[in-house]
Parts: structure tokens; sequence; C-alpha cells
């Protein structure tokens, strides 16, 4: 589709909420609509005394149609409002043509919790903040869902006091790749000789960086190490890593200290003890599915009944704080099949559970394989949007684990996602990941180690964020080492400065 925007510079949200009825549908803008375009669409904007014409002019198959709407901006900057119509007149016009109704409406960005946070901190009732977001469409379903999430939030994110920050530390490698993965995760086949020089650097930033925190003054809250898998590392090597965070920081204060164990054909005793020893409070095993035929489908090597066992072996090694994540919309899965798993799952009694929207994302496997895995394009789904019921999935989720004592209490959405569905993290009361709040809210300082880490510098008392990046890859990250500490020299600057700078 060829697109025209005049008068405006609402051009990336409308994109953004073509986006949720077109998929991934290639869109060109241009500077003038060629005589011959049979599919263009363009947008026009103009002021007059106190209001904006906004004018849509279509072309489908040769067919011209136009819509107009007139607003008067109760803001001196009205790009806000300019977006909020356009993207009211193009979500009518395409839900009515596709049959498609994206639940959150035309919300397009990732944080859907922090608007609705917004909201309430400008004073809003529940009524309002329910209104507020039935105009922009968003589902009734939806916003119980957000209010519901959005209270859960409110004792953690007092947690998230001026000064505090959360150390991440990223294990980009996993034992093989699975076919709906995206992430910059390399598989042991790729890249086992990296591993260890990859370690002996990763211990030296983590020593740097919780140096420079002590020196800044800064206090720690919770820890994070993510990936790819962090089991992937041998017992030893994971060893090295938690002697070193012990050695720099005293973590009697910190209040959160996970370890994403992951894929269970990684996870064994002795790393399990490993990670108990240093004082892990929390840890992952995912299951994705409890599925054996899915779980091949994904390319993921290992069983459902591998799932269980590293489940009761963690019980056994007395870990009280386990997290389970589970995938709604993966190929090959049905309603029934995620029910099983999902109800599986909760008589297991975890004390939290993700549960994930598949999104595809073009990195992966999934994405790649000429056929592959991925199962023909329902009727009336965009190209390149998959769901497999996943909308059906996700809400028997919700409601089962309402039932089982589990409340939502972080969620997050991302491009590609089946049925423009979204993650949610469930917990039962009280073990809710502080974490996961922090980094979706962006609450609070995120002091990042590894290849691919992003360090979030949150002002203390502002709004203003900042961004440094490690390189992405492990042999760049420990090529380019020097380079990438003397980067991070500019968290000091932030802290020392006015923040701003
Ligand atoms: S375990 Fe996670 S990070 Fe690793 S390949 Fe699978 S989805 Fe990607």
């Amino acid at each position: 589709m060829l697109i025209l925007h005049q008068g405006h510079d609402c051009a990336y949200e409308i994109q953004c909420v073509l986006r949720l009825f077109v998929g991934e549908e290639k869109l060109t803008e241009v500077e003038e609509i060629p005589e011959n375009a049979e599919n263009f669409l363009i947008t026009k904007a103009k002021q007059t005394e106190n209001a904006w014409e906004l004018q849509l002019i279509w072309g489908q198959n040769g067919v011209i149609s136009e819509q107009n709407a007139r607003i008067f901006p109760q803001n001196e900057n009205p790009k806000g409002e300019l977006e909020h119509q356009f993207g009211i007149l193009i979500y009518e016009k395409l839900q009515r043509q596709t049959g498609i109704t994206p639940p959150w409406g035309i919300l397009t960005g990732v944080r859907p919790i922090k608007l609705f946070r917004q909201c309430v901190q400008q004073g809003m009732s529940e009524e309002q903040i329910t209104a507020h977001f039935a105009q922009r469409q968003v589902s009734e379903k939806k916003i119980r869902l957000a209010l519901e999430t959005a209270k859960k939030q409110e004792n953690i994110l007092k947690t998230a006091i001026p000064e505090s920050f959360s150390l991440y530390i990223a294990i980009p490698f996993c034992p093989s790749r699975c076919s709906y993965c995206s992430f910059v995760s390399h598989s042991v086949a790729q890249a086992g000789k990296l591993i260890q020089p990859y370690v002996q650097l990763l211990c030296e930033e983590i020593r740097a960086t919780l140096q420079q925190a002590k020196h800044l003054g800064l206090r720690l809250t919770a820890i994070y190490m993510g990936g790819g898998t962090p089991t992937t590392l041998t017992a030893a090597q994971l060893r090295q890593i938690f002697g070193v965070i012990r050695e720099n920081w005293d973590l009697r204060d910190v209040l959160e200290y996970t370890v994403e164990a992951g894929r269970p054909d990684t996870i064994d005793q002795d790393k399990l003890l490993a990670i108990k020893e240093a004082g892990v409070t929390r840890i992952s095993i995912n299951p994705q599915t409890l599925n054996d035929r899915v779980l091949a489908l994904a390319g993921r090597k290992h069983s459902a009944q591998d799932v269980r066992d590293c489940y009761a072996l963690a019980r056994g090694l007395g870990f009280d704080n386990i997290n389970m994540d589970l995938i709604a919309g993966l190929p090959g899965d049905t309603l029934e099949s995620f029910r099983a798993t999902l109800d599986e799952l909760a008589a297991m009694e975890p004390e939290n559970i993700t549960v994930h929207s598949l999104a595809k994302k073009r990195a992966s496997n999934m994405s790649e394989a000429a056929g592959g895995a991925r199962e023909p394009k329902p009727a009336g789904r965009p190209e390149g949007v998959l769901g497999h019921g996943a909308a059906e999935m996700v809400d028997y989720a919700q409601q089962k684990l309402l039932l089982a004592g589990y409340s939502p209490y972080y969620l997050y959405r991302q491009r590609n996602t089946a049925d423009n569905l979204e993650n949610t993290g469930f917990a039962r009361p009280g073990r809710e990941s502080y974490y996961n709040v922090y980094i979706m809210e962006e609450v609070q300082t995120i002091l990042a180690c590894g290849a691919g880490a992003v360090t979030k510098l949150k002002a203390p008392n502002g709004s203003y964020l900042e961004r440094i990046f490690n390189y992405k890859y492990p042999y760049e990250y420990i090529s380019r080492f020097g380079d990438m500490l003397k980067r991070k020299e500019r968290v000091a600057v932030f802290y020392e400065g006015d923040h701003t700078a």
C-alpha cells in the first residue's frame, strides 16, 4: 500500500494502527500517488481558525472513498489529538472492512499499563479511566485486566525509591534455538568456544558496575539473570558469576534475586545447588507447553516430563518462588491442549505463571524456514500475524488463573503478536516479581551487563530516561570489551550531573 501524508507529522502512529489490520503488508511512504495506483491511503490535516480538518482518502482496488473529521484541540501542541483522531478513523474503517477487532483498540505501544497509571496520577476515577480507554476502542475485558494489573503494582512501585537500581545480567546462549525465538541467543554448537571468555569478561563488567554503583551511593533492589538460558553455563561458570556478585555487594538488602533456569534440558541438581547457595530467591522453569508434539514443533529439545521432573527437583531443593512461562498460539497447539497445559501448571502451584502470546518475529527460524512448523494463513487474518485461537487461550488462562488465586501484576505487548494480544505475568498474593514491574514500567535504573544488555538510566525525580547499549553479539562483546566499559562511564556522569545532560 502506498501512503502519502500531508500537513501533519503523525506518520508513525498511523502506520502502527494500520499494522494492526494489515500485518506485514508492505507500506511505502511516497510524495505523490501515481495515477494508476490501486491501493493507497492519503492522510491530510489542515489547521483552520480554531479547528483542525482531517481527511483520509482510501484507494482500494480502484475504488476511492473518503473520511473526514474536525477536531478542536485542547492542547497547544495538538499532535497527540491528531494521532488519536487519525487512529480512530483508520480503526473504524478497517475494523468494518476486515472483521478484525484488535482487543487493545488503537493502543499500539508496548506498555499499556503505563497509560493507565498516568490516568490514575491525573486523579481520574475508575469510571473515567474506563471511558477514556473505551473511546480508544480498548475492549472491556482488557480495560479490566489493565486496571487490575495497575492496582497490583502499587506496592512494588513504592520500592523503586530514588537512587535504587536493579542489576541485569545477560547470558545469550541456549542449548539449541527454539523455532519461534528472535532473541540474540547463540546455540552452544555455534558459540561453545566463546562461552568461557565471555563469562570471564562478564565477571569483570559486573565487578566494575557494582563498584561504580557503590561509589555513586546507589541501592540495589533486584538482580535478574536472564538470556538466552543462563543454565546453559556449567555449574562452575555459574558459581564464578555468583561469586563476583557476592564479593562486590552485600546482598542482605536485595529484595529479589532471579535466575531464569529456563529450559529443562539445561537444568541439573548441581546447577540448582549453585543457584541456591548463591542466595537466589526466584527461578524460572519454562515449559511453554506440556504437549510433547507442540514442544517438538517449537524446536524445544525437552519433553513435558522433563519439565515436571525439573520442577520436582527444584521444589525438593527448597526453591519456594518459581515462575513458569507458557505461550498461547504455538503452531500445532489447540485450545484443548493449551487448557490441559494450563490446568496442569495451575495444579503444580508455582508462585508465578507468565502467559505469553506468540510473537512471530523476522529473525526466528519460524519465519526463515520455508514451510517449517508454520501453519497456513487463516482466512481473513493478515499475512504475518499468527493466530491459533490464541485469544481464546489467553481468555481461558485469565479466567482459570484468577479462580486459582493468581492475579495479573505486569503486562506488556509486542509487535506481530498472535491476535494482537498481550503477555501477562500472574502471581500468587505477595509473590509478584519486583524486577518485572521495574523494567516494564520504567520506574528505576537498570544497570545491565553482558552482550545485548541495555542499561537504562532513570532520573531519580523525573521522567528522563537514557539508554546505554552493550555490543549485541558475544564475539563483539569480547573483542570490543574495553570500548564498551568506556561507554559505561556515562553512568557516573549521569548521576553526578543534572540527569539530563
Ligand atoms: S530458550 Fe528462550 S532464548 Fe533460548 S532459543 Fe528458546 S526462546 Fe530463545
